[in-house]
């Protein structure tokens, strides 16, 4: 039986449990995880400013959120893994 992986778009040629950690443990599986979710993201926000747009235009909200919010500052590289790295060093002193 082939194991099928939504995120590589691709069939793995056996479906054992080490084959499939194997390949999730993989970089390029990490990768396609992250673009699947990135991309997904961007749907879920592209679909909510379309439809707030849309709102706007239609004149049913007042003022369009979106306006005037590009100031803001991307999150820092790298800020969720030092906080995991913190979690992780917490537990291990306990
Ligand atoms: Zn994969």
């Amino acid at each position: 039986m082939k194991y099928y992986c939504d995120y590589c778009d691709t069939y793995l040629t056996h479906d054992s449990p080490s084959v499939r950690k194997t390949h999730c443990n993989g970089r390029k599986h990490k990768d396609n995880v992250r673009i699947y979710y990135q991309k997904w993201m961007e749907e879920q926000a592209q679909t909510l400013i379309d439809r707030t747009t849309a709102a706007f235009q239609a004149g049913k909200i007042q003022s369009n959120p979106f306006t005037g919010q590009q100031q803001k500052a991307p999150p820092m590289p790298g800020a969720a893994r030092s906080s995991k790295v913190l979690r992780v060093s917490t537990t291990t002193e306990l």
